[in-house]
């Protein structure tokens, strides 16, 4: 049985004051919630507020991203060790913002999700096809290449996926459940090639403009196990309605 993970992005959004508020309205929403992993990584620079005010709470704090090398010669890069020392339990790696804007290549995440685990960090590993490649049908050859690169090597230990179509993320334009349950099948299947029955204890998460007015339906997919929300995880009551979806499968 997979317990369902919905994590927040918040990317570079709010500052220390508007996080407070946030959380002061959120942590009471979703306290009850016992059958769902919640995440929330927010801006390096409110970290350490926000792992203060998660402590005896059921949210777990997550980095934006993460630098490969343990310390040294790396002017406003963060370390692994620096993440756990802060109180993160997971970190984001491959998101395709990194990989557009920052030329994040599968070398690169491969490299940072080793780092990650070696520290005993859990990682959220992004990947997707791009509108042009969906569009030419190699959205499928675009995963197997994106989870080949990423998990050269790694153990599938504290890995969830995120599968994320660039074109979907921070557009409003959501891939229809059929369009996901597709893509996560494929990625399960890849999975399996790679850890056999692991597989099926590993959270495939969906993100792309998830809203709560379409998270129930996404989440009746069999091999969607979660979400991973930019845009509307920065309210609390839309981000805590996501967390409280109602799946009926
Ligand atoms: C994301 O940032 O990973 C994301 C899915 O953003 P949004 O929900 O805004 O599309």
């Amino acid at each position: 049985m997979r317990k369902p993970f919905i994590a927040a992005n918040w990317k570079m959004h709010k500052t220390i004051p508007e996080t407070q508020e946030f959380l002061s309205a959120f942590i009471p929403l979703v306290k009850d919630v016992k059958d769902v992993t919640i995440a929330i990584a927010p801006p390096f620079t409110s970290l350490a507020m926000v792992a203060e005010r998660l402590k005896n709470t059921n949210i777990l704090l997550v980095a934006q991203n993460i630098f490969y090398e343990e310390k040294g010669a790396y002017t406003g890069e963060i370390s692994p060790l620096m993440l756990v020392d802060i109180g993160c339990k997971y970190v984001i790696a491959g998101h395709s913002e990194r990989r557009q804007f920052f030329y994040e290549t599968d070398d690169i995440i491969n490299k940072k999700i080793k780092a990650a685990q070696k520290s005993g960090l859990g990682v959220i590993f992004c990947i997707g096809e791009s509108l042009a490649e969906r569009d030419t049908g190699k959205t499928l050859a675009i995963l197997q290449r994106e989870l080949e690169g990423g998990l050269d090597g790694i153990n599938p230990e504290d890995i969830v996926i995120a599968y994320e179509p660039v074109w979907a993320i921070g557009t409003g334009k959501t891939a229809t459940p059929a369009q996901a349950q597709e893509a996560h099948a494929h990625i399960r299947e890849k999975l399996r090639s790679l850890y056999g029955n692991k597989a099926d204890e590993l959270c495939i998460l969906y993100g792309g403009s998830v809203t709560p007015e379409n998270v129930d339906s996404l989440m009746e997919c069999i091999d969607l196990d979660g979400a991973l929300v930019g845009g509307a995880s920065l309210k609390a009551d839309s981000f805590s309605r996501i967390v409280k979806f109602r799946k009926e499968l």
